[in-house]
């Protein structure tokens, strides 16, 4: 890199670490910055330091700065007894998004995949089962992505779940597709054309 201020040179770092963004780009985004004003700066630098408090639900697994997320405290996600089941947080943003889906959630950190090492113990499976005793769900959906995996781990989460109705989202969703880069529409679809298991 050219002969810069350290504080810019050490910025451009920061900003290539973003997929996608490269030294270019993050040196055209830095050159820009340096151009507002503090106020704008100590929020920018104020939001991304506080990322450092994120921790995931204890419950559900999203993203939260409590040991519990907005979505696990509210009652009225209890109501109707039904609990979407998704692989990983982008998955349920994704849901979330279509305002389709009014339940609890749980991520699941992935889907079986013996050849990568990734068994049931490495899933939030346990946690999966103990949520749905707790809350007294009697519907589970798994919004897993169609691949080969994701139909094992549909059947492997469906034969531990005997008490309560398990469905499958409909798809829409094209194989080896994933849900977080679907339009809410097709996603609210999807959610509609549930198959049970
Ligand atoms: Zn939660």
């Amino acid at each position: 890199m050219i002969d810069l201020p350290e504080s810019i040179k050490n910025s451009v770092i920061s900003f290539s670490k973003l997929p996608g963004v490269g030294e270019k780009t993050a040196l055209r985004q830095v050159m820009n910055m340096v151009k507002w004003s503090i106020q704008d700066l100590d929020q920018f630098s104020h939001s991304i330091n506080e990322l450092k408090s994120i921790k995931r639900c204890a419950e559900c697994g999203l993203y939260s700065e409590k040991e519990i997320c907005e979505i696990c405290k509210n009652e009225y996600r209890k109501i109707g007894s039904i609990l979407c089941v998704v692989e990983n947080i982008n998955d349920l943003i994704a849901i979330e998004k279509s305002n389709e889906f009014k339940g609890l959630y749980h991520v699941l950190g992935g889907v079986l995949n013996p050849l990568m090492g990734v068994g049931p113990e490495q899933l939030k499976i346990d946690k999966l089962i103990e949520r749905v005793n707790k809350y007294d769900i009697n519907t589970v959906v798994l919004a897993l992505n169609p691949s080969v995996e994701g139909d094992a781990t549909c059947s492997y989460i469906k034969q531990l779940l005997k008490d309560v109705h398990v469905d499958r989202i409909g798809f829409g969703v094209p194989i080896g597709g994933s849900l977080e880069f679907l339009d809410p529409l097709t996603i609210s679809t999807a959610l509609e054309n549930r198959k049970r298991l």
